[in-house]
């Protein structure tokens, strides 16, 4: 058996998932358990509780997890919580709203979209009058951080003003999980959906939902799909421990890893802190060298980070993207439909080693193009 990539070449990836991983969660995956054995099941069971633990939901709330990617159980969510004479608000201001919006039209999920401009954060005393003025709305939908810019959407503030109208709260908390805080007390929700890939820097290949009890029971025969029939998945767990369909069990055993080292690293508070630290470091660095963030700082989540394309001609962004790869930093070009722009994630299993590391490829790559500033045009 060869290994054509020796570990010690993997890049760094500054993106936002899948992510840089420690050994230790890669090694956990070193089994080739069954479905049914009962060390599995103990595994699993033990990952669904701590789940459930982050939001601090042991009575309220149960964890349907969900094979795929993080758009396979928001589009779980969404197409189970929102019954079929129910009305979706959603609240946009980036790709993952509009992609809420797609989900919608898949499933002939009735919704209103109320919109923002990328770089604006929800602003709760619209989605106020919204609801005011809109009886017929059941249920709202939110992204949690906005991947598209990196930008904080004011959750709790969003989350009690839903309350007050009575409706229901739908998250996608995949990028902000385990990173920003979200707990049951202080925020109200029927569901939120994150996955295993990104804050809590697991491997790809699983979703959650984190539901409330009474409402994932009120979603009995809501779904139009098989697979992604959460009531069901949490009914079959329920009764044997076991997935309705074949798990991804290495997934799920180095997410156990992954979670004994979140919580040995002090859980949202000590991965937040870690990530908050990563991007200050990212942000004064690049800054230094005439680089823009997008967002202002009180904007900004410590998740990935977006800069206004420099405004130097010798700039190009294909040559700075493969200078940093080849000296082992991935990172990501910009989603925004406005601004020409680039990103870089500060989350993931790096620290200021890397950021630091990263800041020095960036000040050789412009070296190397001849810009003497990351500046863009005013
Ligand atoms: C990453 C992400 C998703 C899911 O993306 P996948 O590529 O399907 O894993 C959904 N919403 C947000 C806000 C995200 O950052």
């Amino acid at each position: 058996m060869t290994q054509s990539v020796s570990i010690d070449s993997d890049p760094y990836l500054l993106t936002p998932g899948p992510l840089t991983t420690s050994l230790s969660v890669k090694q956990a995956m070193l089994h080739d358990y069954g479905s049914r054995d009962t060390r599995f099941i103990d595994i699993n069971q033990r990952v669904l509780d701590r789940l459930v633990d982050i939001i601090a939901g042991r009575d309220s709330h149960v964890c349907v997890p969900l094979q795929g990617s993080g758009t396979f159980v928001v589009e779980a969510m969404l197409s189970n919580f929102v019954p079929k004479d129910g009305r979706l608000l959603i609240l946009i201001n980036g790709a993952y709203g509009t992609r809420m919006v797609t989900i919608c039209d898949y499933h002939n999920i009735p919704h209103d979209n109320l919109s923002w401009r990328e770089h604006e954060p929800i602003d709760p005393a619209m989605v106020d009058e919204y609801l005011s003025k809109n009886p017929l709305i059941t249920h709202v939908a939110v992204v949690h951080c906005e991947t598209t810019t990196g930008i904080k959407n004011p959750l709790e503030e969003i989350s009690a003003v839903v309350a007050r109208h009575q409706r229901r709260l739908l998250i996608d908390s995949m990028s902000a999980f385990g990173a920003l805080p979200l707990e049951v007390g202080r925020v109200t929700f029927d569901a939120v959906v994150a996955s295993s890939n990104k804050c809590l820097e697991g491997v790809p290949g699983m979703g959650f939902c984190l539901a409330e009890k009474h409402a994932l029971e009120g979603t009995e025969g809501n779904s139009d799909s098989l697979c992604f029939d959460l009531y069901a998945q949490h009914r079959a767990m329920e009764s044997n421990g076991q997935w309705r369909f074949t798990p991804p069990t290495h997934c799920i055993l180095a997410f156990d890893q992954a979670l004994t080292e979140f919580e040995a690293e002090g859980g949202v508070k000590g991965r937040g802190g870690r990530y908050q630290h990563n991007c200050d470091l990212l942000t004064s660095g690049m800054r230094a060298m005439g680089f823009e963030t997008l967002l202002p700082d009180s904007l900004q989540a410590p998740i990935i980070v977006t800069f206004v394309m420099p405004a130097d001609p010798n700039f190009i962004f294909q040559s700075f993207y493969d200078g940093l790869a080849e000296r082992g930093y991935v990172i990501y070009p910009g989603k925004l439909t406005e601004v020409d722009s680039f990103r870089m994630g500060c989350i993931g299993r790096l620290d200021e080693t890397h950021m630091r590391g990263a800041i020095t490829a960036v000040t050789e790559v412009l070296a190397t193009m001849g810009v003497t500033s990351g500046a863009p045009s005013q």
